[in-house]
């Protein structure tokens, strides 16, 4: 059950949620679980399937969602888990899902089954985009893409954070004729295989990418800026022993190329420290692995967001943002750690933290 309360305009009166959960990765279905199973109804925004989200990379489901194998998340060893799938996720779910023999689980894979878990103890979802709060006044206020205006007395943000590109124009021109930000995603494209393609950016994401691409393109050009990569260290060593795979070192990239006909057909590098070294990589895809940066735009200066944009937890080792019952969870708060557990481990404090918050306002 839900509490209600005043709205004030139009003489409405409106509904009020107790807790709504904004983001649809693994910190908002952690925090999902926890608040279902703790009876406080949530309501979870798990985001739109619009054509703006997937050029961002920021449908439902989040990141994962966008990822193959998922190795290091605990309790999936490698093992057939088709059995288990099966029994766990809607089949018309599996259906969209590739067939995943002997790797564990899949991103898309356990995303389902988080969102599924979640549904399973009664979480209500919307799939629609929070796209302005007002955090000024009590119970909270939210409107969605679709209009939906409603309150909520706690709020858990939990909407992670997407992929970057370097801002260059060419950029631009050849996206989905080229250019991505997600070889999981767009490896697999006809316009990929047995073709060079190059991939830029130094850390796990660009290891991951071009170890990926190899599958099906017949070259990848790993273009970082620097002569080292930040990437740890099993995943670089996993590149470096690629005969598929060849480094340019000190380089930037400094103009996707192609044409109208084709999309990309190359990229022209410049060396990092010898400017007047320039290079053209002929390739039909270019693949952007250098960060992420948090999607707090919706937030609009009513929480406070440190100088990379992640919304800041105010007091250490809890979830606390800036405004009281204003919770953060997952990649839009952490720009350290990132990891799947790691959000889901915040996503499950935020809960304890929403729910405890909730009991001392007196609202259940
Ligand atoms: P990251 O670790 O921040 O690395 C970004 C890379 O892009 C760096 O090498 C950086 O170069 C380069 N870069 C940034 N801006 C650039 C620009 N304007 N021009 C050229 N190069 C630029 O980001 P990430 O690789 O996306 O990884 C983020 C987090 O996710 C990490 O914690 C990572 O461990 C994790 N992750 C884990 C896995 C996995 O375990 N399977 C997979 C992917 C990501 P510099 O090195 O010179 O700064």
């Amino acid at each position: 059950m839900t509490a209600e309360a005043d709205l004030g305009f139009s003489g409405e009166k409106l509904v009020a949620e107790r807790l709504t959960i904004i983001g649809s990765g693994p910190a908002g279905w952690t925090a999902a679980i926890y608040a279902a199973r703790a009876t406080l109804d949530p309501l979870v925004y798990e985001g739109a399937f619009t054509e703006e989200n997937r050029q961002m990379g920021t449908l439902p489901l989040g990141q994962l969602a966008l990822t193959t194998e998922v190795e290091n998340f605990p309790g999936f060893p490698a093992g057939n888990m088709t059995g288990y799938l099966d029994a766990a996720i809607d089949e018309s779910k599996r259906r969209y899902m590739a067939p995943h023999g002997g790797h564990g689980v899949s991103g898309p894979e356990l995303m389902e089954l988080m969102r599924q878990q979640a549904t399973n103890f009664g979480t209500r979802i919307r799939t629609d985009d929070i796209v302005d709060v007002d955090f000024s006044v009590r119970p909270f206020r939210l409107r969605s893409l679709s209009g939906e205006e409603f309150e909520s007395h706690a709020v858990i943000v939990a909407t992670g954070a997407r992929a970057n590109y370097l801002g260059l124009p060419s950029e631009d021109t050849y996206k989905n004729r080229g250019v991505s930000a997600c070889a999981v995603c767009d490896g697999a494209l006809p316009r990929f295989r047995n073709q060079p393609v190059v991939v830029v950016g130094g850390g796990d994401s660009a290891m991951e990418e071009s170890t990926f691409l190899t599958r099906f393109a017949s070259r990848v050009w790993l273009v970082h800026r620097r002569d080292s990569f930040r990437a740890s260290r099993i995943m670089a060593e996993r590149v470096l022993a690629n005969p598929k795979i060849e480094v340019k070192w000190n380089s930037v990239i400094e103009e996707v190329l192609g044409d109208d006909a084709h999309g990309v057909t190359g990229v022209r590098i410049r060396g990092a420290r010898d400017q007047a070294v320039t290079e053209v990589l002929p390739a039909t895809g270019y693949f952007a692995a250098i960060g992420h940066t948090p999607n707090t735009g919706f937030l609009r200066g009513q929480l406070q967001i440190n100088d990379k944009g992640y919304v800041v937890w105010t007091t250490p080792q809890r979830t606390f943002t800036s405004v009281a019952g204003v919770f953060a969870a997952g990649d839009v708060a952490d720009d350290y750690y990132r990891q799947a557990i790691t959000a889901a481990g915040t996503g499950c404090s935020a809960a304890l933290d929403a729910e405890r918050w909730l009991a001392a306002q007196g609202i259940h």
